[in-house]
Formats: C-alpha cells, sequence, structure tokens
C-alpha cells in the first residue's frame, strides 16, 4: 500500500513550492487509495517557529489537503514532531554506529578547506580524513578539547534509482561525500531524521522538490544501511519534482511576494483556484485543458505524467483560473466565501445583522459575475451599506459632471416608483434624449455621485437597492 508524506519543516512562511509539493502527494495517494503521514521537521531549533508551524496547517486546512496520520490526529507513529523523537534518532545513531556505519570526526572547516586546496581536489564537502583515525590522532584531538560530529561513511560504488519522474540517475559515491548525522552536541541532523522516519513511519514514495535530488544518494545509502540493520523494510521510490521559476526565468525564492501560498488566500482566491493552478506546475490533465477541480485531478494524476523541465509561475494565468473557478460558483456559495473578507472590511457587520443580510442576498447577484477575487466584493458593494454620515467618495467628480448630476436629480426626484426600470426611463429621458449626453458621460457621473466610484455593480439597479431617499441625497451632495 502507499504511504506518502507532506514532512515540512516550520522555518518560515510556507511558500508555493512546498503547497505544490504537498498537492502532488496528495493526488499521488489519493489516487492509489493510499496514506497520508504529516510530520513536522522541526528539528532546527533556530530556524522553527510556532508562527511558522501554525501558518502551515492553515495553508493545509485552507486547500484542504487532508491527512490521515500525524500531527493533530495522530497514528500509529506517534509522535509525528521530530522534536519530540530525540531517543529515536539516538537510538538509530547508536546501531549504525555500532555497525560502523559511521564514525567520528573532528575536523574543522577550516582544516577540510585548506586540504582541499592543498590537493585540488573538486569535490566540495568532507574528505573521509578522520575515516581511520589512528588511537594517537583521536587522542590528540580529544586532549584538544575538541567534540566530534558523526558522520556516515559512504560505500565505494555508484547509486542507482530509478526516479519517478525522471528516470535512472545515477551518482558515484566518490562525488558524494561522507556526510554528518549529529552536531557535535548531539542534536540530530535533518540528514537523519529525515530518512529514519520515513524508514519507521513505512514510507513507500517520496515526492519532493528537485532541490533535494542531490541529498537522495545520501539518503539511499543510510537507507540501505538501515535495511541491513532491520530497522528499514525497503527503499522508497524516489520522485523530484520539477522546480517553479519566477520573475527572469530565476527560482522562485521566498523573497518573491508571489511565492507566499497564504497571500493567496488572503487576497481572495478560492482554495481550488490556486490549487488547479499548483497542479499545472508541473503537470497537465490532457493537452487542452487547463481548468479542473481536485477529484479530476485525483482520478487521472499519475506520476509519471509529471514533466521534469522546469514549471513557470505566472501570476496572470494563476488570476485567470482562479476567476474561472468563480464563475462555476453559484451567488449563494460566492456570498458565503465572501463574508468573512466582507467583515473583515467592515461592509457588513459581524454578526450580520438582518439588514445587512437582507441586502447582501439582493446586492450579490449584481456583482457576482463581475469578481474574479473574493477580496473584490467589499469595495464593489461598500456604498449600500453605509449612512451618509460615513459615505465617502474615491473618485471626484469634474464641474461637466456635477452638471450632469444635478440633472439626474431633477430627473430623479420626479419619479413616482423608485424602480430599476423607472430609474432607467428617467435617466435617459433626460440625459440622454433631452441633453443629448453618450450614455458613458451621462452616468458615469451618476455612478460616482452615488457609489463613489467609477466602477460599480449596474447603475440603474444600484440605484434601486440604495433606495430614494439615500440616492437622492448623495447626488444632491455631489452637485456642490
Ligand atoms: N523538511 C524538509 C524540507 O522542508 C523535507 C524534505 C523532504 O521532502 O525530504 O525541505
Amino acid at each position: 500500500p502507499v504511504r506518502v508524506r507532506f514532512c515540512p519543516s516550520p522555518t518560515g512562511s510556507p511558500h508555493v513550492g512546498l503547497a505544490r509539493t504537498a498537492l502532488f502527494n496528495w493526488a499521488f495517494a489519493r489516487h492509489h487509495g493510499g496514506t497520508i503521514v504529516f510530520r513536522m521537521e522541526d528539528t532546527d531549533r533556530e530556524r522553527s517557529t510556532q508562527e511558522s508551524y501554525d501558518a502551515i496547517l492553515d495553508l493545509w486546512r485552507w486547500l484542504g489537503l487532508t491527512w490521515d496520520e500525524g500531527i493533530e490526529v495522530g497514528g500509529p507513529h506517534a509522535p509525528y514532531k521530530q522534536s519530540e523523537r530525540g531517543e529515536i534518532y539516538a537510538d538509530a545513531l547508536e546501531k549504525l554506529r555500532e555497525s560502523s556505519y559511521t564514525y567520528e570526526c573532528f575536523c574543522t572547516n577550516e582544516e577540510v578547506d585548506a586540504r582541499r586546496k592543498a590537493s585540488g581536489s573538486k569535490v566540495m564537502g568532507y574528505d573521509g580524513f578522520c575515516r581511520e583515525l589512528s588511537a594517537e590522532q583521536r587522542a590528540a584531538f580529544e586532549a584538544d578539547g575538541r567534540a566530534p560530529v558523526v558522520r556516515f561513511r559512504m560505500p565505494a560504488g555508484s547509486i542507482t534509482w530509478t526516479d519517478l519522474v525522471r528516470g535512472d540517475i545515477t551518482f558515484e559515491t566518490e562525488n558524494v561525500p561522507d556526510f554528518a548525522l549529529c552536531r557535535a552536541n548531539g542534536d540530530p541532523l535533518y540528514t537523519l531524521v529525515n530518512p529514519v522516519d520515513d524508514a519507521l513511519m513505512g514510507i513507500t514514495h517520496v515526492l519532493r522538490g528537485e532541490d533535494l535530488l542531490s541529498s537522495t544518494p545520501r539518503q539511499i545509502a543510510l537507507y540501505d544501511a538501515l535495511v541491513a540493520l532491520g530497522i528499514a523494510q525497503e527503499t522508497p521510490h524516489f520522485g523530484h519534482l520539477p522546480y517553479v521559476m519566477g520573475q527572469g526565468n530565476k527560482k522562485l525564492s521566498k523573497r518573491d511576494p508571489e511565492a507566499h501560498a497564504l497571500a493567496y488566500r488572503d487576497q481572495g482566491f478560492l482554495p481550488e483556484g490556486l490549487l488547479n493552478y499548483l497542479a499545472l506546475l508541473g503537470w497537465a490533465i490532457s493537452g487542452d485543458r487547463d481548468i479542473f477541480s481536485l477529484e479530476e485531478m485525483v482520478e487521472a494524476f499519475d506520476i509519471a505524467d509529471v514533466n521534469p523541465n522546469p514549471a513557470r509561475f505566472d501570476l496572470k494565468k494563476a488570476d485567470a483560473i482562479n476567476a474561472s473557478h468563480m464563475r462555476l460558483l453559484s451567488t449563494d456559495e460566492i456570498t458565503h466565501r465572501a463574508l468573512p473578507f466582507l467583515k473583515a472590511a467592515g461592509v457588513v457587520s459581524d454578526p450580520v445583522s438582518d439588514a445587512d443580510a437582507q441586502m447582501l442576498e439582493l446586492a450579490m447577484p449584481l456583482v457576482a459575475e463581475r469578481i474574479n477575487k473574493l477580496t473584490e466584493a467589499a469595495p464593489m458593494l461598500d456604498f449600500l451599506f453605509v449612512d451618509e454620515a460615513s459615505f465617502t467618495r474615491t473618485d471626484e467628480l469634474d464641474g461637466p459632471g456635477r452638471d450632469v448630476v444635478k440633472a439626474a436629480y431633477d430627473a430623479l426626484s420626479a419619479i413616482d416608483t423608485w424602480s430599476t426600470a423607472a430609474i432607467d426611463e428617467a435617466l435617459r429621458a433626460k440625459l440622454v434624449d433631452e441633453l443629448g449626453l453618450k450614455p458613458r458621460n451621462a452616468f458615469g457621473p451618476v455612478r460616482i455621485a452615488v457609489s463613489g466610484r467609477k466602477i460599480s455593480p449596474p447603475l440603474f439597479e444600484s440605484l434601486e437597492l440604495l433606495g430614494r431617499e439615500r440616492s437622492l441625497a448623495r447626488l444632491h451632495d455631489a452637485m456642490f
């Protein structure tokens, strides 16, 4: 049975690459009826923060990427926070050490660099100096007060795996230096804890970013040792997902504002819109189709179809995909989803008053088809929810505009029934037929006068919803 893992490190704001990796793991596991394990890789105590931990959980929940075992939900391999698994790593390290898969290394970085320069070697990283220390050498280091790190002894030969995305990959281990498994103070490192947990948690498939590809030969070598020691059953399959490139064809980095995944939620993206866009970063459902649901992705997802070439992150395309998902929602659903944003913007009261709920029900149909993000409703609708005392205009009227508003005021003061049709008829008769104005010049100033903006929901409907009193008061106010 398939078992995959989400294993983020809580060291910053979760970025879109991480969300894309989570999505592909999710779709892969759900497609195969597998299990998703959520483990928090918080061994780096200096860089891990609670804020980042919470943000990661918020993101997964907002996206709806569920998991079956792990943090929050528990499971047979608890605890799922690496910071609480110290004894497990110490135990694994001890077993590796007993069987000579590791050795203690006393070298400083400066010494390693100096030896590399002297020898002219091109291999970066450790040179194996401490592999076979004599008793005297060791005693000298200890007398010097040096505390050793524990290094894994890379086996001779080559390491090959069939990458699920990239096919066969081979590394000669002479190019893969012996690597540290823990710090001199005993703190275990990613190099140890990640494969040990994958082994103990029975992970069968590791799908992760291409940036981790160079660590895979090390992990496979360590895995082989864990299998030999009976700690692991078998080495998982690896698949490395393509890089995500941002502006200027550079790798999207944490410094790029569009890299922050939760910013899309805050900007009013739908989770299904962002997920659909993320799915396209390295995958396609079929040549000519861009818009699909998560269920359709699960149904169709095959890791072998992932394109190994770098994917380009395109904000315009993300916006367009989100807009398409907005069009698939009913007005009621859009209202429901926009409500938190309308509350946060102070457009409606929280909890929503009856009057606000009623106005929302009437007003939302006017804008539901025009907004591409949930945040766009508030600035389009706010004018309908405020009384005259707190109404302000964002856009300005010029002199001719004020004359138009005066004529509109006269025309609308005279109508009997305050309805969209009557408003439409009266304004057209006065401004277009009598004064000979082009519709744009006729209705633009009226729009600014009553809504405060050049862009608003349809004008006549808006006037009806606003009501006679407020409409006339705003027109009157805008005349001078
Ligand atoms: N915690 C690691 C990271 O966030 C996980 C890497 C992996 O998937 O192996 O980079």
